[in-house]
């Protein structure tokens, strides 16, 4: 990336906003900030920026609403950063297009964690020159034409839709996806009793692929929300 990504910050919580811009600017990043929803809208339409990270609680209108209008012309990363007893609404909002969150109180190492992820997803699905047909993380290679997942060089068998959640994630890594939007792409259903059919299958997959599963280095969850796939 030659220039320096734009970023646009939506809080209403000036100490929060204020950390946040202190760390995009430590970091070299340019960023607009405002504390209203419509205001965001109105920013993201007229300047495109990089990415939004977005509070969900605002005076005017809800985060989500900002959101659902953001996606309707805009793939823009969005990481919504939400206070703890808003995990209903994080997943509602990650459901409707945000693309990660940070729950508050956060460090200043995490944000910038998360945003590195976020623009590498933009980065990479705009190069033709990442090989999408293999993926690599620490000692897992999960190569999607011959169907092999290898694990310490050693291969180990997933039974078809373990290995669907595996290429899913695969295809998102560092990025939580919620239970919902895996059951939907896995089985096409909505969300019914197949969260526990989903923690079945997760906790196989772990079986396989973890030393320890309760201590997970490949797959985490995120409790109430979904699975995150480690991307480095
Ligand atoms: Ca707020």
């Amino acid at each position: 990336m030659e220039n320096k990504p734009y970023i646009l910050v939506v809080e209403d919580d000036k100490p929060i906003r204020n950390f946040i811009t202190a760390a995009l600017s430590a970091q070299g990043f340019k960023y607009m900030e405002t504390d209203k929803g419509n205001d965001a809208v109105a920013l993201s339409m007229s300047h495109n920026p990089d990415l939004i990270i977005l509070d969900l609680g605002l005076p005017d209108i809800d985060g989500i609403e900002v959101i659902a209008k953001v996606r309707q012309w805009s793939k823009t990363p969005i990481i919504i950063v939400s206070a703890r007893e808003n995990e209903r609404q994080k997943v509602e909002a990650l459901d409707k297009g945000a693309d990660d969150y940070l729950t508050k109180p956060f460090g200043i190492g995490e944000l910038l964690a998360r945003i590195r992820v976020s623009l590498r997803h933009t980065a990479m699905n705009q190069s033709p020159n990442i090989d999408k047909d293999l993926f690599k993380v620490k000692n897992l290679v999960v190569d999607f034409n011959k169907r092999r997942v290898v694990i310490n060089n050693e291969e180990i068998h997933l039974t078809p839709i373990e290995f669907k959640i595996m290429s899913l994630l695969c295809k998102y890594p560092g990025k939580v996806l919620t239970h919902n939007f895996i059951i939907h792409e896995i089985w096409g259903a909505e969300l019914g009793n197949e969260t526990q059919s989903l923690r079945v299958f997760m906790a196989s997959l772990r079986r396989k692929i973890e030393k320890n599963p309760a201590q997970p280095e490949y797959i985490y969850t995120e409790v109430g929300v979904g699975y995150r796939l480690v991307d480095e």
